[in-house]
């Protein structure tokens, strides 16, 4: 090897080693932002200058929270409970009232575990299958909305979502409401960010969620602001 190779080579080795580290800072990384459609495109927000939003809430149905969270919502708001399977069993009339109340019931996964990021794609698919089962044995539906534990999206989730036609589900409005019991910050970052066509993520499993809920509504209501489903937000079916 002469002198000007040796010079050359070793830039463009280093330059790919380079290349290859930021790809996976960045595929680890931008797994914990839904928004960034890194691994795959989700749907977190509506472009339009319209003032309506949709209303999530993740990881229920809790026995005591769902109903209340419900009651206040009957007559005012639809929204998108994404449930998680194991919580399913002994709430069940609470699955079957968000479906007869016009709400939509979307995947949340089976456990919600810990772990779930770090389950094999096969793992996954078989939580995704059970919390499927579940919600179609109460209501005879079959969701295609589907939200990722955590919004974390990494290349083992994204295999495992091949085998299934959802819709995946993002966020572009999160106030944080289970990091905080103080309604009034949760209640101010909501209404600090809140933008036409955002998809807001409440929490029926925290009960700092209701009051924060009731001012919201009435704080929309004030502003102009109309509450639409997900499904009519960015047009696609939610269930099969
Ligand atoms: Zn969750």
């Amino acid at each position: 090897m002469n002198m000007i190779s040796l010079a050359i080579h070793p830039i463009p080795v280093l330059f790919y080693i380079i290349l290859v580290f930021v790809y996976l800072f960045l595929s680890v990384f931008l797994s914990f932002f839904i928004r960034s459609g890194f691994h795959m495109r989700a749907y977190c927000k509506k472009e339009t200058k319209e003032k309506i939003i949709a209303l999530t809430f993740d990881d229920g149905p809790d026995p005591e929270i769902t109903p209340t969270i419900l009651d206040i919502l009957k007559g005012k708001a639809n929204a998108t409970f994404f449930c998680i399977g194991s919580r399913i069993e002994g709430n069940e009339q609470i699955i079957k009232r968000m479906d007869t109340e016009s709400h939509l019931i979307g995947n949340h996964s089976y456990s919600h575990s810990n772990w779930f990021d770090l389950f094999s794609s096969t793992r996954m698919k078989n939580e995704f299958i059970q919390t499927d089962q579940k919600i179609f044995a109460i209501t005879g539906k079959k969701p295609l909305l589907f939200r990722p534990p955590y919004g974390v999206i990494n290349p083992l989730l994204k295999k495992a979502l091949r085998s299934f036609n959802y819709h995946v589900i993002g966020f572009s409005n999160r106030p944080w409401d289970t990091m905080t019991k103080n309604k009034g910050r949760i209640l101010d970052r909501l209404i600090i960010k809140l933008k036409p066509g955002d998809v807001v993520l409440l929490h029926d499993s925290v009960p700092q969620s209701i009051p924060v809920l009731e001012r919201f509504l009435r704080f929309i209501e004030e502003n102009g602001f109309t509450v639409v489903s997900l499904a009519e937000l960015f047009e696609i079916q939610p269930y099969a």
